[in-house]
Protein backbone atom coordinates (compact mmCIF):
# COMPACT_ATOMS: atom_id res chain seq x y z
CA UNK A 1 0.00 0.00 0.00
CA UNK A 2 1.10 3.73 -0.84
CA UNK A 3 2.32 4.79 2.56
CA UNK A 4 2.23 8.51 2.21
CA UNK A 5 -0.87 9.19 4.29
CA UNK A 6 -0.45 13.49 3.32
CA UNK A 7 -3.88 13.10 1.40
CA UNK A 8 -5.91 12.31 3.83
CA UNK A 9 -5.12 16.02 5.80
CA UNK A 10 -7.44 17.57 3.19
CA UNK A 11 -10.19 16.88 1.03
CA UNK A 12 -10.82 17.21 -2.77
CA UNK A 13 -13.35 19.62 -3.10
CA UNK A 14 -11.82 22.08 -0.85
CA UNK A 15 -9.01 24.40 -1.95
CA UNK A 16 -5.81 25.87 0.57
CA UNK A 17 -7.64 29.05 1.13
CA UNK A 18 -10.81 27.02 2.25
CA UNK A 19 -13.10 28.00 -0.51
CA UNK A 20 -15.33 25.63 -2.55
CA UNK A 21 -13.43 23.18 -5.22
CA UNK A 22 -15.64 22.24 -7.73
CA UNK A 23 -15.57 19.02 -9.22
CA UNK A 24 -15.96 18.51 -12.78
CA UNK A 25 -16.23 14.80 -13.00
CA UNK A 26 -15.61 13.19 -16.83
CA UNK A 27 -18.37 11.64 -18.33
CA UNK A 28 -17.73 7.35 -18.27
CA UNK A 29 -18.82 4.96 -19.84
CA UNK A 30 -17.89 0.76 -19.59
CA UNK A 31 -19.79 -1.88 -18.27
CA UNK A 32 -20.40 -0.61 -14.75
CA UNK A 33 -21.20 2.48 -15.87
CA UNK A 34 -24.22 0.62 -18.19
CA UNK A 35 -25.14 -1.64 -15.25
CA UNK A 36 -25.70 1.27 -12.56
CA UNK A 37 -27.46 3.05 -15.11
CA UNK A 38 -30.40 0.01 -15.26
CA UNK A 39 -30.04 -0.29 -11.47
CA UNK A 40 -30.78 3.71 -11.33
CA UNK A 41 -33.66 3.57 -13.93
CA UNK A 42 -35.09 0.79 -11.99
CA UNK A 43 -35.42 2.63 -8.82
CA UNK A 44 -36.39 5.96 -10.03
CA UNK A 45 -39.47 3.84 -11.92
CA UNK A 46 -40.63 2.87 -8.72
CA UNK A 47 -39.83 5.88 -6.78
CA UNK A 48 -42.25 7.54 -9.08
CA UNK A 49 -44.76 5.02 -9.81
CA UNK A 50 -45.06 3.22 -6.33
CA UNK A 51 -47.80 6.07 -4.82
CA UNK A 52 -49.73 5.37 -7.88
CA UNK A 53 -49.55 1.40 -7.15
CA UNK A 54 -52.46 -0.36 -4.57
CA UNK A 55 -52.96 -3.31 -2.83
CA UNK A 56 -56.08 -4.95 -1.90
CA UNK A 57 -57.23 -1.26 -2.08
CA UNK A 58 -54.58 0.62 0.21
CA UNK A 59 -51.57 2.53 -1.42
CA UNK A 60 -48.72 0.14 -1.59
CA UNK A 61 -46.54 2.94 0.29
CA UNK A 62 -47.77 5.78 2.01
CA UNK A 63 -46.19 7.45 4.88
CA UNK A 64 -49.09 10.32 6.50
CA UNK A 65 -47.26 11.76 9.09
CA UNK A 66 -49.88 14.09 10.08
CA UNK A 67 -52.86 11.56 9.49
CA UNK A 68 -50.77 9.16 11.60
CA UNK A 69 -50.85 6.49 9.14
CA UNK A 70 -48.64 4.42 7.57
CA UNK A 71 -49.21 1.76 4.81
CA UNK A 72 -45.96 -0.67 3.83
CA UNK A 73 -47.36 -3.04 0.81
CA UNK A 74 -51.13 -2.56 1.86
CA UNK A 75 -50.91 -3.23 5.16
CA UNK A 76 -51.86 -0.59 7.27
CA UNK A 77 -49.78 0.75 10.53
CA UNK A 78 -50.69 3.33 13.16
CA UNK A 79 -48.96 4.34 16.14
CA UNK A 80 -49.97 1.52 17.69
CA UNK A 81 -47.93 -0.39 16.02
CA UNK A 82 -44.92 1.78 16.30
CA UNK A 83 -42.94 -1.36 17.93
CA UNK A 84 -42.76 -3.15 14.89
CA UNK A 85 -41.52 -0.01 12.68
CA UNK A 86 -38.83 0.44 14.98
CA UNK A 87 -38.17 -3.26 15.09
CA UNK A 88 -38.63 -2.73 11.09
CA UNK A 89 -36.02 0.30 11.09
CA UNK A 90 -33.40 -1.66 13.10
CA UNK A 91 -33.68 -4.43 11.11
CA UNK A 92 -33.06 -2.06 8.03
CA UNK A 93 -29.76 -0.42 9.89
CA UNK A 94 -28.70 -4.24 10.50
CA UNK A 95 -29.45 -5.38 7.01
CA UNK A 96 -27.26 -2.28 5.69
CA UNK A 97 -24.36 -2.89 8.53
CA UNK A 98 -24.37 -6.40 7.47
CA UNK A 99 -24.30 -5.39 3.63
CA UNK A 100 -21.26 -3.01 4.80
CA UNK A 101 -19.25 -5.16 6.10
CA UNK A 102 -19.10 -8.01 3.49
CA UNK A 103 -19.46 -5.78 0.60
CA UNK A 104 -18.33 -2.51 1.08
CA UNK A 105 -20.54 0.69 0.58
CA UNK A 106 -22.51 -0.46 -2.41
CA UNK A 107 -25.44 0.98 -1.28
CA UNK A 108 -23.88 4.59 -1.84
CA UNK A 109 -22.90 4.12 -5.40
CA UNK A 110 -25.49 1.44 -6.59
CA UNK A 111 -28.72 2.33 -4.34
CA UNK A 112 -28.49 5.69 -2.14
CA UNK A 113 -31.37 8.50 -3.80
CA UNK A 114 -28.71 11.14 -3.50
CA UNK A 115 -26.54 9.29 -5.81
CA UNK A 116 -28.91 8.65 -8.45
CA UNK A 117 -30.49 11.75 -8.62
CA UNK A 118 -27.14 12.83 -8.74
CA UNK A 119 -25.52 11.12 -11.40
CA UNK A 120 -28.27 9.91 -13.13
CA UNK A 121 -30.93 12.71 -13.52
CA UNK A 122 -29.33 16.00 -12.20
CA UNK A 123 -25.79 15.30 -13.82
CA UNK A 124 -26.55 13.70 -17.13
CA UNK A 125 -28.58 17.21 -17.88
CA UNK A 126 -25.57 19.24 -17.29
CA UNK A 127 -23.91 16.81 -19.64
CA UNK A 128 -26.56 16.97 -22.08
CA UNK A 129 -26.57 21.52 -21.84
CA UNK A 130 -22.65 22.15 -20.77
CA UNK A 131 -21.19 19.11 -22.52
CA UNK A 132 -18.10 17.11 -21.07
CA UNK A 133 -15.22 17.76 -18.39
CA UNK A 134 -13.18 20.31 -20.36
CA UNK A 135 -16.19 21.61 -21.72
CA UNK A 136 -18.23 22.30 -18.51
CA UNK A 137 -14.65 23.80 -17.18
CA UNK A 138 -13.98 26.62 -20.24
CA UNK A 139 -17.81 27.48 -19.53
CA UNK A 140 -17.00 28.13 -15.96
CA UNK A 141 -13.86 30.10 -16.56
CA UNK A 142 -15.35 32.06 -19.37
CA UNK A 143 -16.54 35.58 -18.43
CA UNK A 144 -20.79 36.66 -18.63
CA UNK A 145 -21.49 36.28 -22.43
CA UNK A 146 -24.82 35.36 -24.22
CA UNK A 147 -23.80 31.47 -24.02
CA UNK A 148 -22.98 31.09 -20.57
CA UNK A 149 -25.68 32.91 -19.67
CA UNK A 150 -28.42 30.74 -21.58
CA UNK A 151 -26.51 27.45 -20.54
CA UNK A 152 -26.70 28.45 -17.13
CA UNK A 153 -30.18 29.28 -16.97
CA UNK A 154 -31.50 26.52 -19.01
CA UNK A 155 -29.67 24.08 -16.36
CA UNK A 156 -30.72 25.49 -13.58
CA UNK A 157 -34.41 26.12 -14.74
CA UNK A 158 -34.81 22.15 -15.44
CA UNK A 159 -32.33 21.51 -12.25
CA UNK A 160 -35.81 23.28 -10.65
CA UNK A 161 -38.22 21.53 -12.62
CA UNK A 162 -37.33 18.25 -11.88
CA UNK A 163 -36.76 18.99 -8.00
CA UNK A 164 -40.40 20.41 -8.11
CA UNK A 165 -41.55 17.26 -10.20
CA UNK A 166 -39.86 15.47 -6.70
CA UNK A 167 -40.84 17.28 -4.20
CA UNK A 168 -45.08 16.79 -5.75
CA UNK A 169 -44.03 12.63 -5.56
CA UNK A 170 -42.67 13.25 -2.28
CA UNK A 171 -46.03 14.54 -1.06
CA UNK A 172 -48.25 11.83 -2.58
CA UNK A 173 -46.21 9.48 -0.59
CA UNK A 174 -47.39 11.92 2.49
CA UNK A 175 -50.74 12.42 1.58
CA UNK A 176 -51.71 10.18 -0.96
CA UNK A 177 -52.05 9.91 -4.73
CA UNK A 178 -55.96 11.16 -4.11
CA UNK A 179 -55.05 14.07 -1.71
CA UNK A 180 -52.30 15.15 -3.94
CA UNK A 181 -54.81 15.07 -7.14
CA UNK A 182 -57.89 17.26 -4.96
CA UNK A 183 -54.99 19.87 -4.13
CA UNK A 184 -54.22 20.13 -7.60
CA UNK A 185 -57.76 20.18 -8.80
CA UNK A 186 -58.55 22.98 -5.84
CA UNK A 187 -55.85 24.90 -6.45
CA UNK A 188 -52.30 26.05 -4.46
CA UNK A 189 -54.22 29.18 -2.75
CA UNK A 190 -56.80 26.25 -1.15
CA UNK A 191 -53.98 24.78 -0.08
CA UNK A 192 -51.22 27.22 0.39
CA UNK A 193 -49.19 26.36 3.54
CA UNK A 194 -48.56 22.95 1.56
CA UNK A 195 -47.65 24.44 -1.57
CA UNK A 196 -45.36 26.77 0.28
CA UNK A 197 -43.83 23.72 2.01
CA UNK A 198 -43.09 22.26 -1.26
CA UNK A 199 -42.13 25.59 -3.22
CA UNK A 200 -39.57 25.56 -0.23
CA UNK A 201 -39.06 21.56 -0.68
CA UNK A 202 -37.99 21.92 -4.26
CA UNK A 203 -35.50 25.22 -3.03
CA UNK A 204 -33.70 22.90 -1.02
CA UNK A 205 -33.46 19.45 -3.17
CA UNK A 206 -32.09 22.14 -6.03
CA UNK A 207 -29.65 23.54 -3.67
CA UNK A 208 -28.78 20.09 -2.83
CA UNK A 209 -28.33 19.07 -6.26
CA UNK A 210 -26.93 22.51 -7.89
CA UNK A 211 -24.60 23.33 -5.96
CA UNK A 212 -23.99 21.06 -2.54
CA UNK A 213 -23.56 17.93 -4.32
CA UNK A 214 -20.96 15.78 -3.28
CA UNK A 215 -20.98 17.68 -0.27
CA UNK A 216 -23.59 15.68 1.27
CA UNK A 217 -21.60 12.57 0.93
CA UNK A 218 -18.04 13.82 2.23
CA UNK A 219 -19.46 15.69 5.38
CA UNK A 220 -22.84 15.39 5.71
CA UNK A 221 -23.92 11.25 5.59
CA UNK A 222 -23.15 9.51 9.04
CA UNK A 223 -23.67 6.06 7.06
CA UNK A 224 -19.91 7.65 5.28
CA UNK A 225 -18.27 8.59 8.37
CA UNK A 226 -18.94 5.03 9.58
CA UNK A 227 -17.33 2.88 7.28
CA UNK A 228 -14.04 2.88 9.20
CA UNK A 229 -15.54 1.02 12.00
CA UNK A 230 -17.63 -1.12 9.38
CA UNK A 231 -14.76 -2.35 6.56
CA UNK A 232 -12.20 -4.75 7.43
CA UNK A 233 -9.46 -5.56 5.58
CA UNK A 234 -11.83 -8.59 4.10
CA UNK A 235 -14.64 -6.08 3.29
CA UNK A 236 -14.94 -6.49 -0.34
CA UNK A 237 -13.95 -2.47 -1.40
CA UNK A 238 -13.01 -0.24 -5.02
CA UNK A 239 -9.72 -0.70 -4.62
CA UNK A 240 -6.32 -0.04 -6.65
CA UNK A 241 -4.20 -2.85 -7.15
CA UNK A 242 -0.93 -1.27 -6.21
CA UNK A 243 1.12 -4.28 -6.02
CA UNK A 244 0.70 -4.91 -9.90
CA UNK A 245 0.32 -0.68 -10.60
CA UNK A 246 3.39 0.74 -9.11
CA UNK A 247 5.90 1.61 -9.58
CA UNK A 248 3.57 4.04 -11.83
CA UNK A 249 4.82 5.95 -14.73
CA UNK A 250 3.92 7.29 -18.14
CA UNK A 251 5.23 6.18 -21.03
CA UNK A 252 5.28 2.91 -23.30
CA UNK A 253 5.22 -0.20 -21.67
CA UNK A 254 7.19 -3.42 -22.27
CA UNK A 255 7.23 -6.90 -20.78
CA UNK A 256 10.97 -6.20 -19.56
CA UNK A 257 10.01 -2.96 -18.05
CA UNK A 258 10.50 -2.60 -13.94
CA UNK A 259 7.41 -0.03 -14.46
CA UNK A 260 4.11 -1.19 -13.37
CA UNK A 261 0.33 -1.13 -15.05
CA UNK A 262 -0.79 2.14 -14.11
CA UNK A 263 0.19 4.57 -16.81
CA UNK A 264 -0.52 7.36 -14.54
CA UNK A 265 -3.07 8.82 -16.93
CA UNK A 266 -5.18 10.58 -14.13
CA UNK A 267 -8.56 9.78 -15.87
CA UNK A 268 -9.49 7.94 -12.39
CA UNK A 269 -9.00 10.89 -10.66
CA UNK A 270 -10.88 12.70 -13.61
CA UNK A 271 -13.96 10.90 -13.18
CA UNK A 272 -14.59 11.03 -9.58
CA UNK A 273 -17.56 12.36 -8.22
CA UNK A 274 -15.98 13.11 -5.08
CA UNK A 275 -12.69 14.29 -6.28
CA UNK A 276 -10.13 11.57 -4.77
CA UNK A 277 -7.59 9.73 -6.37
CA UNK A 278 -8.45 6.03 -5.68
CA UNK A 279 -4.49 4.78 -5.76
CA UNK A 280 -4.06 6.22 -2.33
CA UNK A 281 -5.94 4.10 -1.03
CA UNK A 282 -9.47 3.23 0.50
CA UNK A 283 -11.28 6.62 1.50
CA UNK A 284 -14.16 7.96 3.23
CA UNK A 285 -15.00 10.09 0.33
CA UNK A 286 -15.33 6.85 -2.01
CA UNK A 287 -18.85 6.16 -2.96
CA UNK A 288 -18.27 3.15 -4.59
CA UNK A 289 -19.65 4.83 -7.73
CA UNK A 290 -17.30 2.36 -9.81
CA UNK A 291 -16.07 5.27 -12.33
CA UNK A 292 -12.54 4.54 -11.80
CA UNK A 293 -13.31 0.98 -12.94
CA UNK A 294 -14.79 1.73 -15.98
CA UNK A 295 -12.27 3.98 -17.25
CA UNK A 296 -8.91 2.51 -15.71
CA UNK A 297 -10.31 -0.95 -17.36
CA UNK A 298 -10.69 0.79 -20.86
CA UNK A 299 -7.07 2.47 -20.36
CA UNK A 300 -5.83 -1.08 -19.56
CA UNK A 301 -7.64 -2.50 -22.62
CA UNK A 302 -5.89 0.09 -25.07
CA UNK A 303 -2.57 -0.40 -23.65
CA UNK A 304 -2.89 -4.18 -23.66
CA UNK A 305 -2.47 -4.99 -20.34
CA UNK A 306 -5.31 -7.01 -18.25
CA UNK A 307 -8.44 -5.21 -16.92
CA UNK A 308 -8.99 -4.78 -13.24
CA UNK A 309 -6.36 -2.74 -12.07
CA UNK A 310 -8.78 -0.99 -9.93
CA UNK A 311 -11.73 -2.96 -9.16
CA UNK A 312 -13.75 -4.58 -6.26
CA UNK A 313 -11.80 -6.72 -4.36
CA UNK A 314 -10.50 -6.52 -0.37
CA UNK A 315 -7.04 -5.40 1.26
CA UNK A 316 -6.57 -8.98 1.88
CA UNK A 317 -7.41 -9.81 -1.77
CA UNK A 318 -4.57 -7.35 -3.35
CA UNK A 319 -2.43 -8.29 -0.81
CA UNK A 320 -2.78 -12.09 -0.76
CA UNK A 321 -5.09 -12.56 -3.56
CA UNK A 322 -7.32 -14.14 -0.55
CA UNK A 323 -11.34 -13.85 -0.80
CA UNK A 324 -12.86 -14.12 2.31
CA UNK A 325 -16.07 -12.15 2.41
CA UNK A 326 -18.17 -14.38 5.09
CA UNK A 327 -16.17 -13.91 8.24
CA UNK A 328 -17.09 -14.96 11.59
CA UNK A 329 -18.14 -11.06 11.78
CA UNK A 330 -20.29 -10.82 9.14
CA UNK A 331 -21.78 -14.33 10.32
CA UNK A 332 -22.40 -12.93 13.86
CA UNK A 333 -24.35 -10.09 11.81
CA UNK A 334 -26.49 -12.24 10.12
CA UNK A 335 -27.23 -14.32 12.80
CA UNK A 336 -28.77 -10.97 14.93
CA UNK A 337 -30.28 -10.00 11.41
CA UNK A 338 -32.13 -13.00 11.21
CA UNK A 339 -33.12 -13.19 14.85
CA UNK A 340 -34.26 -9.82 14.42
CA UNK A 341 -36.60 -10.83 11.14
CA UNK A 342 -38.11 -13.34 12.81
CA UNK A 343 -39.53 -11.50 15.51
CA UNK A 344 -40.72 -8.54 13.02
CA UNK A 345 -42.46 -11.64 10.91
CA UNK A 346 -44.22 -13.48 14.02
CA UNK A 347 -44.88 -9.95 15.16
CA UNK A 348 -46.62 -8.79 11.51
CA UNK A 349 -48.38 -12.46 11.33
CA UNK A 350 -49.43 -12.07 14.57
CA UNK A 351 -50.88 -8.42 14.57
CA UNK A 352 -54.48 -8.20 15.17
CA UNK A 353 -57.12 -6.57 12.91
CA UNK A 354 -58.38 -4.07 16.33
CA UNK A 355 -56.50 -2.18 19.06
CA UNK A 356 -57.85 -1.98 22.41
CA UNK A 357 -56.84 -0.22 25.02
CA UNK A 358 -58.85 -0.33 28.48
CA UNK A 359 -58.18 2.18 31.35
CA UNK A 360 -59.36 2.71 34.74
CA UNK A 361 -61.48 5.88 34.94
CA UNK A 362 -59.32 8.20 36.39
CA UNK A 363 -60.00 9.29 40.13
CA UNK A 364 -62.44 6.17 40.12
CA UNK A 365 -62.19 3.08 43.00
CA UNK A 366 -65.56 1.37 43.32
CA UNK A 367 -69.26 1.53 43.68
CA UNK A 368 -71.82 -0.43 45.48
CA UNK A 369 -74.63 -1.33 43.41
CA UNK A 370 -77.67 -3.84 44.03
CA UNK A 371 -75.13 -6.00 45.85
CA UNK A 372 -72.51 -6.13 42.80
CA UNK A 373 -68.64 -4.21 42.65
CA UNK A 374 -68.94 -1.79 39.44
CA UNK A 375 -65.81 -0.40 38.05
CA UNK A 376 -65.49 2.13 35.60
CA UNK A 377 -62.87 2.20 32.54
CA UNK A 378 -62.07 4.24 29.41
CA UNK A 379 -61.82 2.26 26.30
CA UNK A 380 -59.81 3.28 22.57
CA UNK A 381 -60.73 1.00 19.75
CA UNK A 382 -58.67 1.18 16.70
CA UNK A 383 -59.68 -0.33 13.73
CA UNK A 384 -56.29 -1.56 11.92
CA UNK A 385 -58.37 -2.61 8.90
CA UNK A 386 -59.69 -0.94 5.72
CA UNK A 387 -63.28 -2.83 6.49
CA UNK A 388 -65.94 -2.11 8.72
CA UNK A 389 -66.29 -3.80 11.88
CA UNK A 390 -68.90 -4.52 14.58
CA UNK A 391 -67.51 -5.32 17.70
CA UNK A 392 -68.44 -6.10 21.93
CA UNK A 393 -66.47 -6.62 24.99
CA UNK A 394 -67.21 -9.88 26.92
CA UNK A 395 -65.77 -10.60 30.19
CA UNK A 396 -63.28 -13.76 29.85
CA UNK A 397 -62.83 -16.40 33.29
CA UNK A 398 -65.34 -13.92 35.64
CA UNK A 399 -68.95 -14.08 36.39
CA UNK A 400 -70.20 -10.37 35.26
CA UNK A 401 -71.86 -8.39 33.55
CA UNK A 402 -70.24 -5.86 30.72
CA UNK A 403 -72.05 -2.90 29.55
CA UNK A 404 -70.50 -0.07 26.92
CA UNK A 405 -72.05 3.23 26.48
CA UNK A 406 -73.90 3.68 23.50
CA UNK A 407 -75.04 0.02 23.35
CA UNK A 408 -72.98 -2.99 23.66
CA UNK A 409 -72.66 -3.52 19.70
CA UNK A 410 -69.78 -0.84 18.74
CA UNK A 411 -69.94 0.16 14.93
CA UNK A 412 -66.32 1.11 13.95
CA UNK A 413 -65.87 2.58 10.19
CA UNK A 414 -62.68 1.26 8.16
CA UNK A 415 -59.65 3.12 9.99
CA UNK A 416 -61.62 4.37 13.01
CA UNK A 417 -60.70 5.55 15.91
CA UNK A 418 -63.16 5.35 18.70
CA UNK A 419 -63.46 6.32 22.90
CA UNK A 420 -65.65 5.19 25.19
CA UNK A 421 -66.68 4.17 28.65
CA UNK A 422 -66.77 0.74 29.90
CA UNK A 423 -68.69 -0.30 33.23
CA UNK A 424 -68.14 -3.65 34.67
CA UNK A 425 -70.57 -5.68 37.68
CA UNK A 426 -69.22 -8.46 39.34
CA UNK A 427 -71.09 -9.99 42.14
CA UNK A 428 -69.11 -9.28 45.59
CA UNK A 429 -69.23 -12.80 47.16
CA UNK A 430 -67.63 -13.73 43.51
CA UNK A 431 -63.95 -11.23 44.52
CA UNK A 432 -61.61 -13.29 46.89
CA UNK A 433 -59.16 -10.05 46.82
CA UNK A 434 -59.19 -6.15 46.93
CA UNK A 435 -57.79 -6.56 43.40
CA UNK A 436 -58.56 -8.86 40.70
CA UNK A 437 -56.99 -9.21 37.19
CA UNK A 438 -59.85 -9.33 34.56
CA UNK A 439 -59.56 -10.86 31.20
CA UNK A 440 -62.05 -8.71 28.41
CA UNK A 441 -62.48 -10.13 25.23
CA UNK A 442 -63.28 -8.07 22.37
CA UNK A 443 -65.31 -9.76 20.01
CA UNK A 444 -66.06 -9.61 16.21
CA UNK A 445 -69.81 -10.53 14.43
CA UNK A 446 -68.64 -13.58 13.84
CA UNK A 447 -68.36 -14.25 17.63
CA UNK A 448 -64.46 -14.90 17.25
CA UNK A 449 -62.12 -13.33 19.66
CA UNK A 450 -60.26 -10.58 17.82
CA UNK A 451 -58.10 -9.11 20.59
CA UNK A 452 -58.24 -10.23 24.46
CA UNK A 453 -57.06 -7.08 26.58
CA UNK A 454 -56.05 -7.59 30.71
CA UNK A 455 -57.27 -5.12 33.51
CA UNK A 456 -57.69 -4.85 36.97
CA UNK A 457 -61.10 -4.77 39.02
CA UNK A 458 -60.97 -3.19 42.14
CA UNK A 459 -63.15 -3.88 45.77
CA UNK A 460 -63.39 -3.60 48.98
CA UNK A 461 -60.92 -4.85 51.27
CA UNK A 462 -60.77 -8.39 52.47
CA UNK A 463 -60.93 -8.85 56.73
CA UNK A 464 -58.56 -11.92 57.34
CA UNK A 465 -60.68 -14.57 59.22
CA UNK A 466 -59.53 -14.81 62.95
S1 LIG B 1 -6.86 5.20 -14.74
FE1 LIG B 1 -5.68 3.39 -14.26
S2 LIG B 1 -3.81 3.71 -15.41
FE2 LIG B 1 -4.80 5.70 -15.32
S3 LIG B 1 -3.92 6.67 -13.52
FE3 LIG B 1 -5.76 5.63 -12.85
S4 LIG B 1 -5.04 3.65 -12.14
FE4 LIG B 1 -3.39 4.50 -13.39
S1 LIG C 1 -12.74 6.44 -6.11
FE1 LIG C 1 -13.72 5.46 -7.84
S2 LIG C 1 -15.46 4.40 -6.98
FE2 LIG C 1 -14.75 5.82 -5.43
S3 LIG C 1 -16.01 7.62 -5.76
FE3 LIG C 1 -14.14 7.94 -6.94
S4 LIG C 1 -14.61 7.14 -8.96
FE4 LIG C 1 -16.19 6.41 -7.61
Amino acid sequence: MIQEESFRDTIATVNEEGRRNRIFPKRVTGRFALARKYVAWILLVFLFTAPWMTVGGQPLLLLDVLGRKFVLFGQIFRPADTFIFVLLMISGVLSVIVFTVAFGRIFCGWICPQTIFLEQVFRKIEYWIEGDRNRQIKLQKQPWNFEKIWKKSTKNILFYLVSFAVSNVFLQYLVGVDRWKLYLQEGPMQHFGTFSAIVIFSLVFYLVFAWFREQACIVVCPYGRLQGVMLDRNSLVIIYDWIRGEPRGKGKRKEQDEKGDCVDCGLCVQVCPTGIDIRNGTQLECVNCTACIDVCDSVMHKIGKQEGLIRFDSQNGVEQGRKTIFTTRVYAYIGILAVLLSIVTSLLLTRSEVETIVLRMPGKLFERVEGDIENIYNFTLINKTDEAKSLNFELLDQNGAIETTGGSIIALSPEEIKHGALIIRIPEQALSAEKTELKIGVYNSSNEVVEVVKTNFLGPRKRKKR
